[in-house]
């Protein structure tokens, strides 16, 4: 049997100690581990690595704490338009949808994308009614709000401002989740969803939907699920560039994510950080941000969850 691994993203950002308080750091910390066991659970028990990153991301879209699914951000014009994509390592499909709303679980369209349509990538009212066509519940807009999420978005609401989730800084902050994962045949698959920015308007897409920039997989290489500043990690192709590094440079996991995010990104002012691992098990979490919500099991070892630099 293959050695069993999944790594879990909720976002990077200004996250330091003193910008969350004991309680909040433990909620984080609970749920982190509450999606990371889910989705190991899954592996345990023969599932495919596609299963177990769809679950580890619906975990994290449910929890409010998280901005995807239910705790997603205001756009300028007051809705919440979210962005999800899923790929298989083993034949390289994808799914993906941008700027849907009424979504639970923005991750499950993606799925159902890649395994009941023809296409790779769908958005706004053409993903809406895909997902009517498959069966899928619409939510109401109660179910997305909440006044953590209403009060970021009224300070800026009436200005140019965007904003990223997870800092103090209203211009840079960061949020999304994410999931990596390698099953019992070795077959990798990645997945990640977000509500991206606040205040964003005019249909703004990010990184994330898109296959190669912020998700991406490969038997082959590894599987990567990124966060940061989306216009920034799609002119690096972020997530495709550390699989190039280890399929034509023989990068380690490690080296490929080091020199994308420590290096690259840093160089070209993308603030973020990503999760990866590859077929072998090998597990790699960089960022170059203050902090970002991780956590990661292997085999039997304990559940590693993580927020600040130094874990
Ligand atoms: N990358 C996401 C976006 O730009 C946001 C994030 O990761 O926080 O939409």
């Amino acid at each position: 049997m293959n050695n069993l691994a999944i790594a879990i993203h909720g976002g990077a950002g200004t996250i330091t100690k003193a910008s969350l308080t004991s309680d909040q750091d433990k909620a984080y910390k609970a749920a982190l581990k509450e999606a990371v066991e889910l989705g190991y659970k899954l592996l345990q028990e023969g599932k495919c690595a596609l299963d177990a990153v769809e679950q580890a991301v619906v975990s994290l879209e449910d929890n409010p704490l998280f901005n995807a699914g239910r705790g997603s951000v205001f756009s300028k014009e007051g809705r919440h338009e979210m962005d999800a994509a899923i790929m298989c390592g083993q034949t390289l499909e994808a799914g993906a949808v941008a700027g849907v709303q009424g979504i639970r679980n923005p991750v499950r369209l993606s799925r159902a994308v890649l395994q009941h349509s023809d296409h790779v990538m769908l958005s706004g009212y053409g993903a809406e009614e895909f997902a009517r066509n498959n069966g899928f519940a619409f939510a109401p807009e109660s179910y997305f709000f909440s006044s953590h999420r209403y009060k970021q978005w009224s300070e800026v609401r009436d200005s140019d401002v965007f904003m990223l989730d997870h800092t103090e800084q209203v211009d840079e902050k960061y949020g999304t989740v994410g999931a990596v994962a390698v099953d019992s045949k070795g077959n990798v698959a990645s997945a990640t969803s977000t509500g991206g920015m606040t205040n964003k308007r005019y249909n703004r897409i990010g990184d994330t939907p898109i296959i190669g920039s912020g998700t991406y997989a490969n038997n082959n290489t590894c599987a990567v699920s990124c966060t940061g500043h989306g216009e920034f990690f799609m002119r690096a192709v972020v997530a495709y560039d550390v699989s190039c590094l280890i399929e034509y440079k023989g990068y380690s996991l490690q080296q490929a994510c080091d020199a994308v995010v420590m290096d690259k990104l840093v160089k070209f002012g993308g603030e973020g950080g990503l999760i990866a691992l590859n077929a072998a098990g090998e597990v790699a979490l960089p960022f170059n941000s203050e902090g970002m919500y991780r956590a990661s099991k292997r085999n039997q070892e304990e559940t590693f969850v993580g927020i600040y630099r130094e874990g």
